[in-house]
């Protein structure tokens, strides 16, 4: 984690910065990706992109602000919360998508703009408490909220997220827990299995779940390797990593 720390400032010539032009250049590739299924969907409008900046410094972020992204997504609070601190002065949107324990929701509150990986009850509540304290301490807006919803036929395979038997009740629980907007459903395809069955899935729990909620149309689905898939299912936010920043550094 040293690499977080605030001594990676962007270079001040960001033309000349070897790591910006790799930055535009996988930018550049994933938009071409994304223009291109989005035609072949017959979509009109491309989904919005997170980039994935989890394990990448600060510093990269910066670029990437740069370059035009107002979206991000990590995975880890301790991770976000520094990064969101250090870049405090960037336009950017942070999406918390990884596992949250109840007990770090107040710290999520101070810089998530939504949080797609809700996929229990005690999370809700936490948030609910932690928002609430938030927007009477510096008015934030409402945090948007996606059910984290488990693509795996197979329970032992499990990626995170709640069996979609249980949807309604938690997006029934988040509509009506105040500071709080269900935005629609977060999903990972399963591993080994084929995407577009997996996200043919996601998109008729989606269809199910707008029934009630016509406001929560978001799909959060697909990354590097299923983009394509999730594109022609509907997903309305990509989640896209390491085919823009590269392999993430080896962790301890
Ligand atoms: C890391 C991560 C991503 C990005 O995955 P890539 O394969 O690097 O594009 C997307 N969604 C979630 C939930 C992740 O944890």
């Amino acid at each position: 984690m040293t690499s977080l720390g605030s001594n990676d400032a962007l270079p001040g010539d960001a033309a000349s910065d070897p790591r910006t032009t790799e930055l535009a250049r996988r930018l550049e590739v994933v938009r071409t990706r994304i223009s291109a299924a989005t035609a072949a969907a017959g979509r009109e409008d491309p989904p919005g992109l997170i980039v994935v900046t989890k394990f990448h410094p600060a510093a990269d972020v910066r670029r990437l602000a740069g370059l035009g992204v107002r979206d991000v997504g990590e995975n880890r609070d301790q991770e976000a919360a520094a990064k969101s601190a250090e870049l405090a002065d960037l336009d950017v949107r942070w999406h918390f998508i990884g596992q949250l324990q109840s007990k770090k929701a107040k710290s999520v509150a101070k810089y998530a703009y939504s949080v797609q990986s809700v996929d229990r009850p005690q999370v809700i509540d936490a948030l609910e408490k932690a928002i609430s304290r938030e927007k009477d301490a510096t008015g934030r807006d409402d945090l948007e909220c996606y059910v984290q919803v488990s693509l795996d036929e197979d329970a032992g395979a499990h990626r995170g997220g709640a069996h979609p038997l249980e949807v309604e009740s938690l997006a029934e629980k988040i509509a009506s827990a105040p500071g709080l907007r269900l935005a629609g459903l977060m999903a990972v395809a399963p591993l080994g299995a084929d995407p577009e069955a997996a996200f043919e899935r996601l998109a008729v729990i989606s269809a199910a779940l707008r029934a009630n909620y016509p406001d929560a149309s978001g799909i959060s689905a697909g990354m590097s390797q299923d983009l394509e898939a999730a594109i022609k299912f509907g997903a309305t936010h990509l989640r896209i990593g390491s085919d823009i920043l590269g392999s993430r550094p080896a962790v301890g």
